[in-house]
Order: structure tokens, then sequence, then C-alpha cells
């Protein structure tokens, strides 16, 4: 796979170096040309990018096969599905969102048009990551379209397969100036951030987050930084544990552990330890049968660097469940450890893959301090049947986004911002949102060149008569 992926990224590079900026010059122009800003050219890109995705369903899901052994259930529920939604959300509602929204007006702008109009904000640079390598390349995408922008579109080089399909077909459906993709690693997107955009839109790891912000403060563009982190969950002893368990081990090992809001870590009181352990142990062979090993619902790691590295995030920690690995396969058992101290390995970084480390708390008191000590992570969870229980979190403590009683789903819903704050990203999307986040929200006010008489108490001279009019 290694070998494979050089390859690609060798022959790409040589192919992409001369062609980039280029490729970003022609994005451009095609965006100056206008064409993007008329709804109907919006709803016909639209229209065919959800034609890409029903027409080229098998070459999707190969993909995955290939990049993560993702079974074509899972890439069906977690990729292609997503994106349909999405589509066809923004079909349905674009001409809402487009329109001119109008706002309170105040005394001296009673006869004035007050409204802010959503406009396009240019060329959009999309960088996206490996784990969900679909549906986190195209839902800005999606976006970028409804919003009347041009993008240039740069899939992970580590999902090999999914990128090689998306820059083959994808040109077949859209328009091909507008929404390029390119392909490449470090070094071409490196060189596309020192061109100028006029939105990037990020996902990936917080440490490159940092060096795409920095990029892009050269030329003051936006950025929307989807990033990632510790995100906690917190079992309070009160809940029914064997339900919680249950969902915490699918929120965990779904996508086998590789999803940016999978709980990296359980806190909970030593008392009940033991009995999640075993609740999770249960689940997981309820889900994976007795040898994940061979179940096709079970995904594997994508590389031999990420093997190495979550393996290695092992050493040291008392492992209560799975802890086996196999180099050759690329797959790591479901694991859960315990008692694990603070100032483990395992708990300086981002896990990102199917290790479960419960730290124990002496209650909630403790795990919110725990949890304000550390970065503002991407999601915050909390299993307990308290309504005043799950009130404090959302009140004491800060993260992108919160869920009492499950995992993930959150992303599931249109309506809610998607994103990180602090070190977990800036900006958010899904739905509306990312139309939102790829639009200039412009102020206007139009105003008649009729009652002439009102503006007469903001013109000097300044009186007090005309101050108590103001
Ligand atoms: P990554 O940051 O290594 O790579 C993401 C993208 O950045 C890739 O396209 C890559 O080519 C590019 N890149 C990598 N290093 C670069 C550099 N030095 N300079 C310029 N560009 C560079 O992230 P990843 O390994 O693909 O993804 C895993 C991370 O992404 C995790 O932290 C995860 O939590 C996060 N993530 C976040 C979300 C979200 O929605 N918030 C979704 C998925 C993944």
């Amino acid at each position: 796979r290694q070998t494979v992926c050089v390859r690609v990224c060798v022959c790409v590079c040589l192919r992409s170096r001369m062609s980039m900026d280029e490729v970003v010059l022609r994005a451009r122009k095609a965006f100056q040309s206008g064409r993007s800003r008329p709804l109907e050219f919006r709803v016909q890109q639209l229209k065919s990018l959800l034609r890409f995705v029903r027409d080229r369903q098998t070459d999707i899901t190969t993909a995955l096969k290939k990049d993560l052994d993702k079974s074509e259930q899972a890439s069906l529920l977690y990729e292609v599905m997503c994106m349909e939604g999405e589509i066809s959300l923004a079909l349905d509602r674009l001409a809402e969102w487009a329109a001119p929204r109008p706002v309170e007006k105040t005394l001296l702008t009673i006869t004035d048009q007050v409204f802010i109009q959503p406009q396009p904000l240019g060329l959009v640079l999309i960088i996206g990551a490996w784990n969900y390598p679909w549906v986190i390349t195209i839902q800005p995408l999606i976006g970028a379209i409804a919003a009347g922008n041009a993008a240039v579109v740069k899939p992970s080089e580590v999902s090999v397969h999914s990128a090689k399909v998306m820059q083959e077909l994808l040109p077949l459906y859209l328009d091909q100036e507008m929404y390029p993709v390119v392909l490449g690693g470090v070094p071409e997107t490196q060189e596309l951030l020192r061109q100028r955009f006029d939105h990037i839109f990020y996902t990936g790891s917080s440490s490159v987050g940092k060096l795409v912000m920095e990029a892009a403060a050269r030329h003051l563009t936006p950025v929307t930084l989807e990033l990632g982190g510790k995100s906690p969950c917190y079992i309070h002893k009160d809940c029914d544990i064997s339900t919680a368990c249950r969902r915490i081990t699918w929120g965990k090992f779904t996508n086998c552990g590789q999803t940016c809001i999978a709980p990296d870590y359980i806190l909970c009181e030593p008392s009940i330890q033991d009995r999640v352990v075993e609740e999770i142990r249960k689940s997981a062979q309820e889900f994976y049968t007795d040898d994940p090993d061979a179940c096709p619902d079970y995904t594997r790691i994508i590389n031999p660097r990420h093997f190495k590295r979550l393996m290695g995030l092992m050493e040291g920690c008392r492992v209560a469940l799975g802890g086996t690995g196999d180099e050759t396969r690329l797959y790591i058992a479901p694991t859960v450890l315990t008692d694990v101290s603070p100032d483990a390995r395992v708990m300086q970084e981002e896990i990102f893959g199917p290790l479960l480390p419960i730290v124990t708390v002496s209650g909630e008191d403790e795990a919110i301090r725990f949890i304000n000590e550390r970065e503002k992570p991407l999601a915050l969870y909390v299993f307990s049947s308290s309504n005043k229980v799950i009130k404090r979190f959302i009140t004491e403590t800060s993260s992108g986004g919160f869920l009492a009683n499950d995992c993930l789903v959150h992303y599931t819903i249109s309506a809610l911002p998607f994103g990180g704050v602090g070190n977990s990203g800036t900006g958010c999307y899904h739905g509306k949102h990312t139309f939102d986040q790829l639009s200039h929200l412009r102020g206007c006010l139009v105003k008649p060149l009729g009652f002439e008489r009102v503006n007469g108490v903001r013109y000097p001279p300044h009186t007090p008569r005309k101050l108590r009019w103001a």
C-alpha cells in the first residue's frame, strides 16, 4: 500500500507541479466569468454532483474498500448517504439560503430596505483528510457550489484510491475549470497554500491547521479549520451503564476509531470501571464477533505509520480488552486500557484509532476540572440520567459540539453547526452553515432618494433639538 501511495504521489507531483498555478488561475478566471453566480448554474452543478454520487457509487465504495477496508454497507451509510443528504438539502433550500435576509430597522432607516445579501466569496481551497475521504472533501464542495464559488479540491493523498477516483471522475460531472481536483501530498499542498484564495476550508490535524492559518494570514484569507483533538466521554455512575457502553463502543470503534469525533477517552469513577470494561467487551463482541479481525464491519488502520504509532501508544498501559495487532493486515483489536494515568503517552495526543483509555476520577467535579485543564475538544460526551449533571457539563465546559447519552449522531443533523472551538477548530459547517461559511454575508441598505427631511437630524449643525430626535 505504501509503495502504491508513493508511486501515485510522485507521478501526481510531477504532473501537478507544472500546472498548480495554472489550475488555480483557471479556476479564478472561471469565477470571474460570473457563470457560477446565477442560481440555475449552482442547481445544475449540484444535480450533477448528486448524479456523480449515485452513478459512481461502486467506484466510491471500491476505493474505500482499498483505502480503509471499509465494508460496502459502511461506505454507503457513512459516506454516500451523507453526501446525498447534504446535496438534496442544498437543492431543496438553495433559493431560501441565497435570498436577501431582511433585518430589523431603526427609526431613521424605517423607509429603507435593510437586508443581508449572501454573496459568493470567490475561489475556495478545500483540503481534505483521509478518514472519511469522500464526505469530508465533498461536503465543503457542496457548500462552495451552493454559495456560487469556484473551488480547488485537494483530497488527502493518504486515502490514495479515493483521491484518484475523485480526480478522475468528478471532472466528468462538474464544470472542470470551476471545480478542479488536484492531487498531492505535503509539498503540493504547501505550493497551493502559497497561492491566493478567498477562503480556505481545511480538515485535518491541529498542528497542520496552524500552518494553514499561517499561510492564509499572508493574504488575509479567512479560514475554516475542522480539526481534531481528544474528545472526552464522561460516564456518570447513575446511568444505565450497559446502554451507555453499547453506544460508546459504536462511537469509538466505528471506522476503527479513525473518526474526528470518536470518544477519545473515558472518565468515570473507579467503582464502575470494571463494569464499563465488561459492557464494552459484550458490545464489541456483539458488533464485531469474537474475531473482529475476520469481521467485515471492522475497518483497518489506514497505513503502517499509524499502525506503529497506535501500538506504541499502548506501551506501559494496563490492557483490559484487546491490545493485539497484526501489521501485515493493519489490524488492531478493539482495545480498552484501564487506570490510565493522565501523564501516559496515550493521553498526550489524539488517539485516532481503536484504543480506549479509562481515566478514573472522583466524580463530575473532577471530570469537569480535568476537561477544562486541557485543550477545548471537538466533541464532549456525557452519559447520565440526571439532567442536572448534563446541564452542569453544558454550562461549565466548552467543546465544539456536545452530546448527552449518545455518540457521533450530532454530526448527522444538518441544522446543527459542526465544528471545533480553540484547538479543535474555527468556523463550522453542514447544511446552511456551510453555505453561510462560504458566503460573504453582505450588509445592504437601499435608501429612497425621497424623505430628505427625515435625514435633517443627522446633518450639521448638531443642535440639542436634533439630538433629542436622533
Ligand atoms: P493531516 O493534517 O495530516 O492532513 C490533512 C491534509 O493536510 C491532507 O490533505 C494533507 O495533504 C495536508 N497536509 C498534511 N501535512 C501538511 C503540511 N505540513 N503542510 C500542508 N499540508 C499538509 O490530517 P489527517 O491525518 O489527514 O487527518 C487526521 C486529523 O484530521 C485528525 O486530527 C482528525 O481529528 C482530523 N479530522 C477532523 C475532522 C473534523 O471535521 N473536524 C474530520 C476528519 C478528520
